[in-house]
């Protein structure tokens, strides 16, 4: 069985798609992580970011693997845990700039598409019901309002230690929104069979609750 969530940052899909994964015993697969190690990768490298044949290059070249904990997951560059680099706002501003790439994009998705091929999963990104699990048994899109996912990063980073200034949150998130809605492959967007929650009002335990009982009902 394989669950796709997608939507913009900041709308809960990661702790939801985890939780999911738990109460159903399914492996969680966090694609925007590994766009996030290569962007890591790239940067600690001083690689041009516009520059597709490095990236593609680069992704073709780094081993990425993921290990699952109850309580998050670890994720592997290179055999390196990257885990708490990856979130850092040096990363979340490029990483929209290293995904647009249709090539690198090409790369990420088979990747992907194999750690599927394994077992069930639960996997979150921006494109995992479009290119990656098109045919994902359900296709959930998370989404809130600017604020309520500004407010959420902001607590997401301060957990993590770093020191979250709310406004170049809201402007990294925007600025995301805009190049993942806008670029030619692998955009973010709803799809027919989507099933849309807005999660701005609503507790994590909440939007759990929905999910599961949508998928028992089925
Ligand atoms: O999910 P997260 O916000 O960590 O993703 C970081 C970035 O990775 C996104 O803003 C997007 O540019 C990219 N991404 C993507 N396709 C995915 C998952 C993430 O392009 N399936």
């Amino acid at each position: 069985m394989k669950i796709a969530i997608d939507g913009p940052a900041g709308a809960g899909k990661s702790t939801v798609a985890r939780r999911l994964a738990n109460e159903l015993n399914f492996t969680y697969v966090d694609s925007g992580a590994m766009y996030r190690a290569l962007t890591l990768k790239a940067l600690q490298q001083g690689i041009d970011l516009n520059d597709s044949s490095l990236l593609e290059k680069l992704a073709v070249s780094t081993d990425m693997h993921f290990q699952n904990q109850f309580d998050g997951q670890i994720i592997f560059s290179d055999g390196q845990d990257v885990t708490s680099q990856i979130r850092s706002p040096q990363v979340s501003e490029a990483v929209s700039v290293v995904s647009a790439h249709p090539g690198v994009r090409k790369i990420m998705v088979q990747r992907q598409q194999a750690l599927a091929r394994a077992c069930s999963v639960v996997m979150d990104g921006r494109d995992i019901g479009e290119f990656v699990l098109p045919d994902a048994d359900f296709k959930i899109f998370l989404t809130a309002s600017i604020e309520a996912r500004t407010q959420r990063r902001v607590r997401e980073m301060e957990k993590r230690g770093y020191n979250a200034d709310v406004d170049r949150i809201r402007e990294e998130i925007m600025a995301r929104d805009k190049l993942d809605s806008q670029r030619p492959v692998g955009a973010l967007r709803t799809l027919p069979d989507h099933i849309i929650l807005d999660t701005s009002k609503m507790t994590e335990d909440e939007v759990l609750q929905v999910i599961l009982d949508k998928i028992r009902r089925a």
